[in-house]
């Protein structure tokens, strides 16, 4: 008999234009940062998301520095960010020289808890950035309330959540400006890359001149600030457009994925938490992910490592940032809900290649490691 193949938690699905648009910048000689598929990339981006601005980088870490960056953030600011995210969103916070402030995250789904929110703004807030967790978008309007009532900017970190929805808006045009990210394993990917939209035509200018190392767009080599080299190539906007004309059915797929597992998996439920999506959300499935219940005596790492030895890879839930060795001593705590889902937690394989078979073979282990 030969063994199953092993299925990874994530993988690209490239089965639109991608290979054409790519060879395209190789047969034209475009495949540095300049060429016409950054633009056509960033003005068809700033188009799915209802906004007038996308601005395309190398990824998504340098999309939310660069968003700091042009709001002017420094030293003596403070950004409230959730401690249950991917430390990116904290990380560019620390590389502006401003102070994450961490807080829990709401109960049912792990996404930032706007009381916990109100309840950490201090005269040195400036921003506050939600992170849609993993897909699910985030209980916007609370948010946006403080942030008004403080005069505080919204920076969403939507790197999960290309394509969410938060009532009748998308992700991505619900803050002052949101961040996306196109590593391999989320939504969309163009290898690496990332993405900022906006609304405002005076923070898209900033950030496009930050993006391009500071130089003048009205004088070659002339430097009016220290910038950054953030800039996305042709050959990654050449994926990321093939991409995002496919982004119906990128969703489409995630959604089967996650209906599959939540029929297979609801006889689970005394062991498994199942994800919630909330009436108001379009819940983009980038990591569908449970909770082991008090039912389950093993630990979740272990949990792992048995549907590993069974050929699934799955992983753990974020550790949560102020549990981690750069933040420890600095970040307050304890956040009980966001330590739990950091302990308990774990994304099972997601991506839109995933089959009927694959999803009951998951089934099928997930039954044997929790029997
Ligand atoms: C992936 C991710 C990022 C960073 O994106 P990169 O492209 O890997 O730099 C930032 N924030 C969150 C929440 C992410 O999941």
């Amino acid at each position: 008999m030969t063994p199953s193949p092993r299925i990874p938690v994530a993988a690209p699905v490239l089965d639109g234009r991608e290979r054409e648009y790519v060879l395209e910048c190789l047969d034209t000689n475009w495949i540095s940062s300049a060429g016409r598929f950054i633009q056509a990339f960033e003005t068809a981006f700033a188009e799915a998301c209802g906004v007038r601005h996308a601005v395309a980088t190398n990824n998504g870490t340098t999309a939310l520095h660069l968003a700091l960056v042009a709001l002017g953030l420094g030293p003596g600011d403070e950004v409230i960010v959730p401690t249950l995210t991917y430390i990116a969103s904290a990380n560019a916070v620390t590389y502006c020289g401003a102070t994450p402030v961490f807080v829990d995250c709401d109960r049912v789904t792990f996404n930032i808890d706007p009381s916990a929110v109100a309840a950490a703004i201090t005269p040195r807030t400036r921003a506050i950035m939600p992170v849609h967790l993993y897909g699910h978008p985030v209980d916007m309007d609370p948010i946006l309330a403080l942030a008004r009532q403080h005069n505080l900017y919204v920076v969403e970190d939507a790197a999960e959540a290309v394509g969410a929805r938060y009532k009748d808006r998308a992700a991505g045009a619900l803050g002052d400006c949101a961040t996306f990210s196109f590593f391999g394993n989320k939504i969309i990917t163009t290898g690496e890359g990332g993405m900022v939209t906006t609304d405002d035509d005076a923070l898209a200018a900033r950030m496009r001149l930050y993006r391009g190392q500071g130089m003048d767009p009205q004088r070659r080599y002339w430097f009016p600030v220290i910038g950054y080299n953030y800039r996305m190539t042709n050959i990654a906007a050449a994926i990321g457009l093939g991409q995002l004309e496919r982004l119906d059915h990128h969703l489409a797929a995630r959604a089967r994925v996650a209906h599959a597992y939540d029929a297979r998996l609801s006889e689970m439920t005394d062991r498994l938490v199942l994800p919630t999506s909330m009436t108001w959300a379009r819940h983009a499935y980038w990591m569908y992910t449970v909770m082991l219940t008090d039912k389950v005596s093993k630990d979740r790492d272990q949990v792992i490592a048995e549907l590993d030895a069974l050929g699934i890879e799955s992983r753990p839930v974020f550790h949560p940032m102020h549990t981690l060795p750069p933040y420890q001593e600095s970040a307050g705590g304890p956040f009980p809900r966001a330590e739990h889902a950091g302990a308990r937690g774990l994304n099972l394989p997601t991506f839109g290649a995933l089959t009927a078979e694959d999803i009951d073979r998951i089934g099928v282990a997930l039954a044997k490691v929790l029997a």
